[in-house]
């Protein structure tokens, strides 16, 4: 018997995401190109048969308590992915969650763009969802720990993280239309080629006051082009042509977010298209310009990211390689032929070191399932 209702206790593993092509764009609804990887956070979850949940993280080697009839923010940024989440169900399902204790451990690298924040969100979201049978639909999970980014650790984010940690189907890619949260499964084939992300290690304490900045400025580009353009419903819709005619109404930072949105959602397109007719070397240059573009129009990457994207030029079996996440650190994504990773890695780790005295860390990534209960 699988009575859920019955469960005393349950095990969810929660993974990190990666994002092809189509940063910063999901806030400005257009199309991304995430998947869910195979490193991964994992929770268990049990009943406590009291009102009080205890959370442990034993990443942090730290545990905390807190009352479930008096859910708020805490000082503490990393509970506060817990206590939003908690405080939305509580929101949508009032009385849905009674005493339990969670230990979470973790083999995803925090803080480093491959959305460990959303996998935080997504697992106890779940877990919570299976341990008291609340009835949370996927989209229901997604929106909640979104929610719970915003208004607990008020980091603005767009859908697409937690879409691609909850919807993440293994060796597949989501096309994602982040204005109607439609979304197509594209193969993951990248012919004789391996995506390897590069971890800077380094993480500019401007990352979330810079996002957040970064979606405003798009805001008001948005309301310049609907004064003459009511219709246009979000700034990745805009075409390229169409920001061009503001360039004398936008100031040249807004003129320059506004452009990137707009070429960004054309590459996102154009690079699946070539992923599916195994172009990979056009999808390759597409993920070279869209760091051009993160780094010059919409100014978010930093002198460590543009370094290893730089070297990687200089080498014939990467075909492609960007920043990826919200920017100011973290990890590059490349792609690097099969045959040459090894060495690659090597080489890239060595020039890393001597230009900044930093150790680079090397993430090979396959494509895995979304969130999952665990038997
Ligand atoms: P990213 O989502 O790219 O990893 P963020 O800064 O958005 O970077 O989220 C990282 C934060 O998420 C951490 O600083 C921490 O607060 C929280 N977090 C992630 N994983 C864990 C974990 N295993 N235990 C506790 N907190 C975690
Ligand atoms: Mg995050």
């Amino acid at each position: 018997m699988t009575d859920t209702q019955q469960k005393n206790e349950v095990r969810i593993a929660s993974p990190g995401r990666i994002n092809l092509i189509g940063e910063h764009i999901d806030y400005n609804g257009g199309f991304v190109l995430p998947a869910a990887i195979d490193k991964r956070i994992y929770f268990h979850l049990k009943k406590n048969n009291t009102h009080t949940a205890k959370i442990y993280s034993k990443n942090m080697d730290k545990e905390f308590s807190f009352s479930l009839e008096n859910v708020h923010p805490s000082k503490t940024e990393w509970h506060n992915y817990i206590l939003g989440v908690v405080h939305h169900i509580h929101q949508l399902k009032p009385n849905s969650i009674q005493g339990f204790d969670c230990d979470i451990e973790s083999n995803l690298p925090l803080g480093s763009g491959v959305s460990s924040s959303a996998a935080l969100e997504c697992g106890i979201a779940k877990g919570l969802n299976e341990l008291f049978s609340i009835g949370l639909t996927d989209l229901e999970i997604i929106t909640i720990s979104r929610d719970a980014e915003h208004s607990f650790v008020g980091t603005k984010c767009g859908i697409m993280d937690q879409f691609a940690v909850v919807k993440g189907k293994k060796d597949h890619l989501l096309l994602l239309n982040c204005d109607t949260l439609e979304h197509r499964l594209i193969k993951a084939d990248f012919g004789d080629y391996q995506i390897i992300l590069l971890n800077t290690n380094v993480s500019h304490n401007l990352a979330t006051s810079e996002y957040n900045n970064r979606r405003e400025e798009c805001e008001n580009a948005l309301k310049v082009i609907q004064e003459k353009y009511p219709n246009e419903k979000y700034l990745a819709q805009v075409s390229p042509e169409k920001v061009e005619e503001f360039k004398p109404n936008l100031s040249e930072k807004s003129f320059n977010r506004a452009l990137y949105t707009s070429q960004e959602q054309q590459r996102t397109i154009n690079a699946t298209k070539a992923l599916e007719q195994k172009d990979f070397k056009t999808f390759g240059e597409l993920l070279y310009q869209s760091h051009e573009g993160l780094a010059n129009l919409y100014e978010v990457s930093c002198t460590e990211l543009d370094f290893l994207v730089n070297y990687t030029k200089n080498i014939p079996e990467v075909i492609g390689a960007r920043m990826m996440g919200g920017g100011f650190g973290g990890c590059t994504l490349n792609l690097v032929h099969k045959d040459a990773t090894a060495g690659f890695i090597t080489k890239i780790e060595a020039a890393y070191k001597n230009e900044f005295n930093l150790t680079l860390t090397p993430i090979i990534v396959a494509i895995g399932d979304g969130v999952s209960i665990q038997y």
